[in-house]
């Protein structure tokens, strides 16, 4: 655990007491402050109670006095579409709102972690996808290089919920829009902005709300390198904002779509060939296609990312390319999941939104494409351009119908439920196709989570392979 440090004798309130919740109270309380635990859930209060944490009514009139600051969780929304009640009374009441990522780098500048000869570094990764697959992938590659690495944010841990870091170490923070927008403290060493595409508009007021939340992990403080995507114009800006000159390598252009020019530094891929540059010269290259964990064009700008933290973090090329070659790859991300008479059964049910789903299905050849769910706005009609591979759609949850009259001419049946989609795409597979979960669409309707979709296509996989052995 991480105490936080800052609040010595101050009480602290905490709203949302999920796992990040109770992880923040547990280090504010370690560091000497008083949390003052809520959440509008009986349970989750129950939860908290039973782990020895003090609750306390934040719906009281006078709740706010003498609160020093009010810690809260990604879920729950400060601005848009409307800010939480008592969010709102917290502002109102002049009461600082910060969450546990802005408390995690306050006491970091705080620690004595410093006077260590070789004090931690941290590595924080945004941008709309790629975000996990890139963080788990910089994790690897210092693991698997003997570096002393700690991966946490929005995946694995909770921030605050880490080991306190030792010499030479590195802490890799995967931080969503939610996360970025509201931390009162954002310090990075290294800061990485994978790509833009639209996603969670109604929690940012839209997208230039969206991007403005990303940007301040390079605004607050300004990170010492940083790693950007430039595959879209607002890659391009920020990079453009944070350089004195073209041959400033405090920056890192990353590429996937064409050919990076200048004296800078920048790293790219194109046709599955990596490439390093800096000052004009190249300095390392890597095969990507031969990377099994890492197919697809959208993998290869996350190896991109990593790539880059890593060289910056001092490993050579060819270290870097032997743990690309062992990385696995992460459940429901273009996870591969079985193979039977020359029919693969892939699980990217972390496709959520169109974005992704348009690389998986560029990622792959002869589709049998498992798509719906809850979907986004807009629906699946940018996905038009893209559908070439598709052999057929299997449609299922809420979003089935919409999706099939925006399918146009490509073949699709509605199958609603994923036992049937897997039944039927299986069924019609022919040697050579991938039956592909890429969604599309958020999970809600009919799972809990993408994950538990993802396990669902998994167990349906599992038993057909079964049965059909
Ligand atoms: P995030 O944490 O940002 O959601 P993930 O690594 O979990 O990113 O991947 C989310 C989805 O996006 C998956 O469907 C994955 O296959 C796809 N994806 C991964 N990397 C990229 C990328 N660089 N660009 C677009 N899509 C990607």
């Amino acid at each position: 655990m991480i105490p936080v440090l800052g609040y010595e004798n101050a009480r602290v309130a905490v709203l949302g007491l999920g796992r990040s919740g109770l992880a923040t109270a547990r280090a504010l309380q370690a560091g000497g402050a008083k949390p003052l635990c809520w959440d509008d859930s009986p349970e989750a209060r129950d939860k908290a109670a039973e782990q020895g944490l003090a609750l306390y009514d934040l719906t009281r009139a006078d709740a706010w006095d003498d609160v020093a600051a009010l810690i809260v969780s990604p879920g729950i929304p400060h601005l848009y579409p409307a800010p939480n009640k008592l969010i709102a009374r917290a502002m109102e009441a002049g009461v600082p709102v910060d969450n546990d990522i802005g408390l995690f780098f306050r006491s970091l500048a705080l620690n004595t972690w410093d006077q260590l000869e070789s004090p931690p570094r941290v590595v924080a990764v945004t941008g709309s996808n790629g975000k996990s697959t890139t963080s788990a992938l910089i994790h690897h590659i210092l693991t698997v290089s003997g570096k002393p690495s700690q991966l946490a944010g929005n995946i694995g841990r909770g921030v605050l919920d880490i080991d306190p870091p030792g010499e030479a170490s590195v802490i890799v923070l995967e931080l969503s829009s939610y996360q970025t927008d509201l931390a009162r403290a954002l310090t990075p060493d290294i800061a990485v902005f994978t790509n833009l595409s639209p996603d969670h508009l109604d929690r940012h007021g839209g997208i230039g709300g969206y991007f403005a939340a990303k940007r301040r992990l390079f605004a607050e403080g300004g990170p010492d390198r940083a790693v950007i995507g430039v595959d879209e114009p607002e890659g391009v800006y920020l990079a453009n904002q944070l350089v004195e000159h073209a041959s400033d390598d405090r920056l890192i252009r990353i590429s996937v779509d064409r050919k990076l020019t200048g004296p800078g530094w920048s790293v790219q891929a194109r046709k599955g060939h990596l490439s390093e540059w800096r000052k004009g010269r190249q300095m390392g290259t890597i095969d990507l296609r031969a990377i099994v964990g890492l197919p697809g064009s959208h993998n290869h700008q996350n190896a991109c990312a990593a790539y880059a933290v890593a060289r910056t973090l001092g490993l050579p090329p060819r270290t870097i390319e032997d743990a690309l070659h062992s990385f696995a790859g992460l459940p429901h991300r273009s996870q591969m999941v079985g193979e039977k008479a020359g029919v693969r059964f892939v699980n990217d049910s972390k496709a959520t939104n169109v974005d992704s789903a348009e690389k998986a299905l560029l990622a792959f050849k002869s589709i049998r494409w498992i798509a719906g769910g809850l979907g986004k706005d807009g629906g699946i009609a940018s996905l038009s351009p893209h559908l070439g591979e598709v052999k057929k759609a299997y449609l299922i949850g809420h979003s089935a119908r919409d999706f099939a009259l925006q399918l146009g001419d490509t073949p699709h049946e509605i199958c609603d439920t994923m036992a049937n989609a897997v039944a039927r795409a299986a069924a019609e597979a022919e040697p050579g196709d991938t039956v592909l979960l890429a969604p599309a669409a958020a999970s809600f309707d009919q799972y809990p989570n993408f994950e538990k979709r993802g396990e669902d296509f998994v167990a349906q996989v599992a038993r057909l392979l079964d049965t059909r052995a």
